[in-house]
């Protein structure tokens, strides 16, 4: 029978962090695959939520996001990253994916050409195809996982109408420098591109350096679309509110899209979150303090047990070269074998890649869990190693 399903949809895999996250469970494995902490995220906030349950509204908040968190998240960005917003900027959504999905819906015509970065968040090329885009990829190379401008120059054509960048950058950990947002700024002047800026990760920092977005940059207010996701800022994964910053005219489309998608987020998590952002700058780096500790207890770990870990300077993963680390399983196999017969689950880079075959043999670590879970990772990621040595 034919159900006339759409193929963008019905050919596509589940996603790799779902299929880790399954195999993680079915084989109570350590789980280092799907990007969570394994804390419950901060009291306060969670208090928060809920008083705003039981003493605030449960009915539809305003579409575009209660006033209140609309306010906070410019404040925020003013605050943190010297950004200039309006809550007219603001529109609030249910987490980052939905923030993605209305801004290609919104500013994608059909045929519109979108670069996009390998390896990249799993969510992009489906959700760009079916707002009628075609995505061009750039791959970026290991182990700096640098931007070449003239790649990504070359990439583009007449019908280019944006570039996605996620920066800090999932899967590869890697924070921009000025110098290449800068180049990339130039080149969206100058072929009249949007920029539109996944930033989930802009508070999970590695490194001393703060974060720049490129909505700062000079010229770049006017075509930037900043997405930013409460879930990544407070380590509450589940919660799922997120939001666009872009010019008052670009967010009042994009908010056409949310409408029709989800058109409002859960009120009680909107306040809660809304406080959240005003907390003191010590807060956030103090929760950054912690995932470093995290990230250079299973660095360290790791690489006495020989692993060959590339650097990381954001989010909550690392990389391992395995073919580096002396291991000669292509990524998928090894993570299979990882999670079934040693207890450990990660993500093989491949998944992310428009093109598996042409990915290099790496996999990335969430290590945003405990300290004793981190110890006893790195116990069966060495006995995974040594099984599946060359
Ligand atoms: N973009 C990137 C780069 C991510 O890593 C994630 C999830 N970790 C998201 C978007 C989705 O965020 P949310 O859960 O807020 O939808
Ligand atoms: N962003 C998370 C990660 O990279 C996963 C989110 C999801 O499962 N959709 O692991």
């Amino acid at each position: 029978m034919n159900l006339g399903f759409n193929s963008s949809f019905s050919d596509l895999p589940t996603t790799i962090f779902e299929v880790m996250s399954g195999l993680a469970r079915t084989h109570e494995a350590i789980n280092l695959g799907q990007g969570f902490p394994d804390s419950q995220g901060p009291e306060a906030l969670r208090r928060l939520a809920c008083d705003g349950l039981m003493t605030g509204s449960n009915q539809y908040p305003p579409m575009l996001g209660i006033p209140a968190l609309r306010t906070a998240v410019a404040e925020h960005y003013g605050t943190h990253q010297g950004l200039e917003l309006s809550p007219e900027h603001v529109v609030v959504t249910s987490g980052a994916t939905e923030a993605l999905a209305a801004s290609f819906l919104a500013l994608l015509s059909p045929g519109d050409e979108v670069i996009v970065l390998d390896p990249a968040y799993d969510a992009y090329r489906p959700l760009i195809a079916r707002a009628g885009g075609v995505a061009r990829t750039v791959t970026l190379r290991p182990p700096l996982w640098q931007l070449d401008l003239t790649e990504i120059e070359a990439a583009i054509t007449a019908k280019t109408r944006a570039i996605v960048l996620n920066n800090p950058m999932n899967p590869t950990g890697r924070s921009f420098s000025h110098s290449e947002l800068m180049g990339l700024a130039r080149l969206c002047e100058d072929h009249d591109l949007i920029a539109i800026c996944d930033e989930v990760w802009e508070h999970v920092r590695l490194t001393d350096q703060p974060h720049v977005s490129l909505f700062a940059l000079p010229g770049m207010a006017e075509r930037t679309v900043k997405i930013g996701s409460a879930g990544k800022m407070f380590g509450v994964t589940g919660w799922k509110v997120g939001f666009v910053c872009a010019e008052p005219a670009i967010a009042k489309v994009i908010g056409k899209a949310h409408q029709f998608l989800t058109f409002t987020t859960a009120p009680h998590l909107q306040a809660a979150v809304a406080q959240g952002l005003g907390w003191d700058k010590a807060w956030f780096e103090e929760q950054a303090v912690g995932y470093q500790a995290a990230y250079h207890l299973l660095r360290s770990g790791l690489m006495e047990q020989g692993f060959h870990v590339l650097n990381s300077e954001a989010t909550y993963f690392m990389c391992l070269d395995l073919q580096q680390s002396g291991i000669d399983r292509p990524a998928l196999e090894f993570c299979f074998e990882a999670v079934k017969t040693f207890g450990v689950a990660a993500i093989p880079l491949q998944s992310l890649y428009e093109k598996p075959e042409e990915a290099p043999p790496i996999i990335r670590l969430c290590f945003a869990k405990q300290e004793a879970v981190l110890h006893d990772a790195i116990g069966r990621l060495a006995q995974a190693r040594q099984a599946m040595s060359a």
